[in-house]
């Protein structure tokens, strides 16, 4: 073979710059092969071949060669033990294989030089060139030492320039999303965009967020519960979770590379990063750095999103418990105030039970107010069991899975919440909330519900105190008429001696407006007025009495049908005109006489009953009038 000694490296010097000089294109298998090519022609070899480091297989593979035998090349020259060995090693200038002995499975009569591409450190690769029929010679290794130092020169600038420009990219795509994460507030579109952008970047590899269990319902993201108790103390995603590190695992038989990365805030860890990278030894450690930035920044983002969300949370929970205190302290009655619970425990928590209790020495009873299920007789069985630790421990439960817990499996209630209401260290009740789904309530739900039980608390005792304390009275507090029970009483007592009389049930039209439009207070105020006009204007003629809320009563002994009639109809003008601000009032009259009547037990719920349907007719008639019972 004839060669002109001089010229190889000048030659090549002058294609490459008129070749390549305005290539920014990035670094890829066609220029590689372009320049393998190029060699090729110039020093006319039988083949030649280029091998590059490959930093994720942490070894040199083919990357391009000129002859479409390269599988007399043997792709997997550097997987072959002895090469291997050589490969490592790097002082060795250059390495020449003679009849190709060593390399090939097949002995050739070809001569092969392996140039390295280097200039004194860990070669970039490997130029392998083969002649046909050719003797070793010091002349040729000189002139491949010129090709491969001129190629080295190449591929070393575009190699740097492509890098540059790879990490650019991924810079500014990291810049992009951290604007992103910085205007979400939203834990789940913060992780979309991290496993997105990551995709975008390594679209080969695969990826797991390890997470709490609040986020096991996401379905869109490839979340994994992270569980980081003993047994799995030992795992990368926890050791990444506990010590905040990256964590790495090979797997050599498969080449599979793992890495996690902690999603870490200023505050603590909110998860991890699996990424899974297939036939890979090694994450290079540029790769590693972006991802760890990227997990930072995203460790950030989902700790701002959490910092939010969780002061919406304690907002709304302020407001919950500072809306049901307001209304608890407007004096309601005892079923009022389980209704209004009950519906508030519901819209905030969604349950599908919820019961009232009230202790009363051994013993306890089901408020009204309380849902079905409180009131079906086969509760007392469970009641009976939580009772103990409710009035005697006066302790609270909290279980997620009843039938496990207390080994009963026919309690079809898994998730049970029972609070006692604990006033002067006496526990005097409970509330207790219950669905069928088991781990249904979080533990925040426990704690803000035992929250609302401990305000309220408070207002149960005062309502139970105030229908105590009407049962003692003859005066209702507010309106200073009778107290219902005393009307009852007297009532009774004039049924008993005279031979007629008349019931008046009178309610304010409206109430419900009043309050809304000028508050419960004023609304006191206005029953107040109502219950004046009344006093003055009955006086000595009968008893008016607070029947109840808004509703009066007045028992008018002795009198006719038409007197009483006369008597409300005047009521209804006066309390029209008189009330400011201005209220009407609607009344049911009903009457009784012994001709017409038994005078027994009975008859004072009767004259109820009536004056209450011809109250009723009084409403549905436009309200604001009297209307007798039949
Ligand atoms: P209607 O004309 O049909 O009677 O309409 P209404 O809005 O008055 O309806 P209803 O009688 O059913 O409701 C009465 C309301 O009065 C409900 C309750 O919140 C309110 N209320 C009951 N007792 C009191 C009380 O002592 N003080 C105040 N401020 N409001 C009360
Ligand atoms: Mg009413
Ligand atoms: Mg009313």
């Amino acid at each position: 073979m004839e060669i002109n000694a001089s010229s190889w490296q000048k030659e090549l010097q002058a294609i490459y710059s008129e070749k390549f000089i305005y290539n920014t294109n990035s670094f890829n298998d066609d220029t590689i092969s372009e320049v393998a090519m190029l060699i090729k022609q110039l020093i006319k070899a039988n083949c030649t071949a280029i091998y590059l480091y490959n930093s994720w297989k942490d070894d040199y593979v083919l990357s391009a060669t000129s002859t479409c035998e390269a599988n007399t090349l043997k792709p997997s020259l550097f997987e072959d033990s002895e090469v291997v060995e050589f490969s490592y090693d790097y002082t060795a200038q250059c390495f020449s294989v003679y009849e190709g002995k060593d390399l090939f499975e097949e002995p050739t009569k070809d001569l092969s030089y392996l140039m390295p591409l280097n200039s004194g450190k860990q070669p970039l690769g490997f130029l392998l060139v083969t002649f046909e029929s050719c003797m070793a010679n010091d002349a040729i290794y000189q002139q491949l030492d010129g090709v491969a130092s001129e190629t080295f020169k190449l591929l070393n600038r575009l190699g740097d320039f492509s890098q540059t420009k790879e990490k650019a990219n991924k810079y500014e795509l990291l810049y992009r999303v951290t604007r992103k994460f910085h205007s979400s507030i939203n834990t789940h579109d913060v992780l979309v965009e991290v496993i997105k952008t990551l995709r975008d970047v390594y679209p080969q590899f695969n990826y797991n967020l390890y997470l709490s269990q609040d986020y096991q319902n996401d379905s869109e993201l490839p979340i994994k519960e992270l569980i980081y108790n003993e047994e799995f103390a030992n795992k990368s995603s926890v050791q990444a979770f506990l010590t905040g590190k990256v964590q790495m695992e090979h797997n050599t038989n498969n080449t599979k590379s793992r890495l996690f990365a902690p999603l870490k805030g200023k505050q603590g860890v909110y998860g991890v990063l699996q990424i899974t990278a297939p036939n890979t030894l090694l994450f290079p450690s540029k790769d590693i750095e972006f991802i760890t930035l990227l997990a930072i920044t995203a460790g950030n983002a989902l700790e701002n999103a959490h910092l939010y969300q969780q002061s919406q949370q304690l907002i709304s929970d302020l407001q919950l418990i500072n809306e049901t205190s307001h209304i608890l302290n407007s004096n309601l009655r005892l079923t009022e105030t389980t209704f209004f619970m009950n519906k508030q425990i519901r819209s905030s928590f969604n349950p599908e039970e919820v019961g009232f209790v009230l202790f009363k020495d051994n013993n306890y009873q089901v408020l009204e107010g309380s849902s079905s299920y409180f009131l079906l007789s086969e509760s007392s069985l469970f009641l009976e069991k939580i009772f103990p630790t409710l009035k005697i421990e006066k302790e609270s439960l909290f279980v997620g899975d009843y039938n496990s817990k207390y080994s009963d499996s026919s309690f079809k209630y898994l998730s049970v919440i029972a609070i006692p209401m604990v006033q002067s260290q006496q526990a005097i009740g409970a509330i207790i909330v219950l669905h069928p789904s088991a781990y249904y309530f979080s533990f925040e739900t426990f704690k803000l519900i035992k929250s609302l039980v401990h305000h309220s608390t408070l207002a149960f005792v005062n309502s139970i105190l105030r229908e105590q304390l009407e049962d003692l009275v003859i005066t209702d507090y507010l309106s200073k008429l009778f107290s219902r029970k005393y009307l009852d009483e007297k009532l009774q007592e004039h049924i008993n001696t005279d031979n007629q009389g008349s019931f008046l049930l009178i309610d304010i039209d409206d109430f419900k407006n009043i309050n809304d439009t000028y508050g419960h207070d004023l609304g006191d105020e206005l029953i107040v007025q109502v219950a004046n006009i009344i006093k003055d204007n009955i006086d000595e003629l009968g008893f008016a009495a607070r029947w109840g809320g808004e509703e009066l009563a007045v028992y008018l002994p002795k009198s006719t049908l038409d007197e009483a009639i006369e008597i409300a109809e005047k009521l209804v003008k006066l309390v029209e005109r008189g009330t400011e601000p201005c209220v009407t009032i609607s009344i049911g009259v009903s009457h009784w006489d012994v001709k017409n009547s038994t005078r027994d037990k009975e008859l004072a719920h009767i004259l109820f009953e009536k004056a209450d349907k011809a109250l009723y007719n009084a409403k549905r008639n436009g309200k604001n009038c009297v209307v007798q019972a039949n």
